[in-house]
C-alpha cells in the first residue's frame, strides 16, 4: 500500500472511539431510568431507537440560539440556521455515500421517502397502464400501500416475490417475475420482523440489467449496516431519522440525480419555487424542488447529530457488537421450552421475532412489561408476513448496539414468568 495512504488509512481508524458498551449506555439518558421500579430493558429498537445527549442538545441549542426560518431570510440567525440545515444534509450524504448533497431530499421518514418517489413518478411518464412493479411478501407497509395507491391510480399491477419459510426471498422468483414490463423493484434491505438481510446487490444488479430501478426501503438497514449508496448502485434508498438515534419527523430519500431530475414535484409551495406567477411557476433545482414549506429543521440538526454519533465508532465494531447480541439471545431464546423463532434467515440483523406455545404475543408483552422490559408485540406492520406464517402475532425483540448481554439474560428470565403464568 502507498505508505500516504497507509497512514491516512491508520489515522482515521485511529480517530474512532474505542467501543465499551457500558460507557455508550451513558450517553443515552433514557437508558438509566426506571420503568415499573426496574432498570428499563429496552429492546424495541426496530420501533424506534434511543437518543444520545448530543442529539438531544443539539436541538435545544438549535431553539435556544439559532432559531429562525431557513433559505429565505438574510439576516444573521436565518444563515446560521441555514448553514446548520445544510451542513446536515452534507453529513447524510456521506453517511449513505451519495454522489452529491442534491440527491439528499428531507422528508419525515421512509415512508413519506416511499411516498414521494410514488406520488411523483404516478404523475411523471415513468409508468403506464400495464406496467408492473415488484415489491416483496416481507415488506413493511410502508413500502406496500404507496404502490398499491399508484396501482389504482395507473392500472398497474403488483407483483411480489415470495419468501421461503426461513423468511428469505426466493431469488429465483424475482428473476422470473422480471420482465419488459416491469418499471420499478422496491425490496426492503432488512426485514423489521423477521430481521433478514436481503441480498439487495443482487436484486439491483439484475433489475439493472433491465434497465428496471430499485428503490431500497433502508429503515431497519441504515441503523445496522455501513450503507454505501454508490456500491449498492440502487436508484432510490429511503431511512427514517429515529431509527438512526435520532429525533422522529424527519428522514431521508436518495435519489440518483437522473431520477430526481426527471421526476415531477409531489407537494407545492414555499421554497421548492422559482418564479411563480398566476399563469406559471417554475421550480427550484433538486433537492429543493420536493421540500416543499418549513422543513422540519431542528430534526434535521438532529439527525445531523445523531450521524456524528455514529460516526466516532468504527461501525463495524458496533456490527460485531450487534451480531454478539442476537448469536447470544438466538441461543438463549432457543433453550426455551416452546419459544420457536419466526424469521431464521443465514444472514440476520438483531431483530428476533418469536411465538411461545399457543401464549398471545400481547400477553408476553405486557407480563414483561411488568419488569421494564420493552418488547414489541403484534403484526410489526408487516401483516403479509403474519398471513406468510399463518400467525396473528409476534412477539419481537430488536437490539441496538448499546443493548448488553445482561440485558438479553433478563428477558429470558422475564419469558419463563410468562410460561410460568400460563402453566
Ligand atoms: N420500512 C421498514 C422496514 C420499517 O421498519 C419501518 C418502520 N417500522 C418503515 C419502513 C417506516 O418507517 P417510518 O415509520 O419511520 O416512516
Amino acid at each position: 500500500m502507498n505508505s500516504n495512504l497507509e497512514i491516512a488509512n491508520k489515522t482515521s481508524v485511529d480517530e474512532k472511539q474505542t467501543f465499551d458498551v457500558y460507557q455508550v449506555r451513558k450517553d443515552f439518558p433514557i437508558l438509566s431510568r426506571r420503568v415499573n421500579d426496574k432498570p428499563l430493558v429496552y429492546l424495541d429498537n426496530a420501533a424506534t431507537t434511543q437518543k444520545p445527549d448530543s442529539v438531544i442538545d443539539s436541538m435545544s441549542h438549535y431553539y435556544k440560539f439559532e432559531n429562525a426560518n431557513i433559505h429565505r431570510g438574510l439576516h444573521f440567525l436565518s444563515e446560521l440556521a441555514t448553514e446548520s440545515y445544510e451542513k446536515a444534509r452534507l453529513k447524510v450524504k456521506e453517511f449513505i455515500n451519495a454522489m452529491s448533497v442534491a440527491e439528499i431530499v428531507f422528508v419525515r421518514g421512509a415512508t413519506e421517502a416511499i411516498n414521494l418517489v410514488s406520488n411523483s413518478l404516478c404523475r411523471s411518464e415513468h409508468f403506464g397502464s400495464g406496467d408492473e412493479i415488484i415489491i416483496s411478501e416481507m415488506e413493511h407497509h410502508a413500502n406496500i400501500v404507496p404502490w398499491q395507491l399508484l396501482c389504482d391510480r395507473k392500472k398497474i399491477k403488483l407483483k411480489v416475490i415470495p419468501i421461503n419459510d426461513e423468511g428469505e426471498l426466493e431469488i429465483d422468483a424475482f428473476k422470473k417475475m422480471i420482465s419488459e414490463k416491469t418499471k420499478l423493484v422496491s425490496v426492503v434491505h432488512i426485514s423489521n420482523s423477521l430481521g433478514t438481510i436481503n441480498p439487495v446487490k443482487e436484486i439491483i444488479d439484475y433489475a439493472h440489467s433491465f434497465g428496471v430501478p430499485v428503490l431500497i426501503d433502508g429503515a431497519q438497514s441504515a441503523p445496522h449496516i455501513k450503507v454505501d449508496v454508490q456500491d449498492l448502485d440502487c436508484d432510490f434508498f429511503a431511512f427514517s431519522g429515529h431509527k438512526v438515534f435520532g429525533p422522529t419527523g424527519i428522514g431521508a430519500l436518495y435519489g440518483k440525480t437522473e431520477y430526481l431530475n426527471m421526476m415531477p414535484p409531489y407537494q407545492g409551495g414555499g421554497d421548492m419555487i422559482r418564479k411563480v406567477t398566476f399563469e406559471e411557476t417554475t421550480f427550484d433545482d433538486i433537492p429543493h424542488k420536493f421540500e416543499a414549506g418549513t422543513p422540519n429543521i431542528a430534526g434535521g440538526i438532529g439527525l445531523g447529530a445523531a450521524i456524528d454519533y455514529v460516526n466516532q465508532f468504527d461501525r463495524n465494531v458496533l456490527k460485531e457488537h450487534e451480531d454478539e447480541l442476537l448469536k447470544y439471545a438466538t441461543e438463549k431464546l432457543l433453550e426455551i421450552d416452546g419459544l420457536k423463532i419466526i424469521g431464521t434467515a443465514k444472514h440476520k440483523a438483531s431483530v428476533i421475532s418469536f411465538i411461545i406455545k399457543d401464549i398471545h404475543p400481547y400477553d408476553i408483552g405486557t407480563i414483561i412489561d411488568t419488569d421494564g422490559i420493552a418488547i414489541r408485540t403484534g403484526h410489526h406492520c408487516t401483516q403479509p408476513i403474519m398471513q406468510r406464517y399463518n400467525l396473528p402475532a409476534t412477539a419481537r425483540a430488536s437490539f441496538a448496539f448499546y443493548n448488553t448481554l445482561e440485558e438479553v439474560d433478563k428477558l429470558v428470565v422475564g419469558l419463563h414468568k410468562v410460561i410460568k403464568m400460563f402453566r
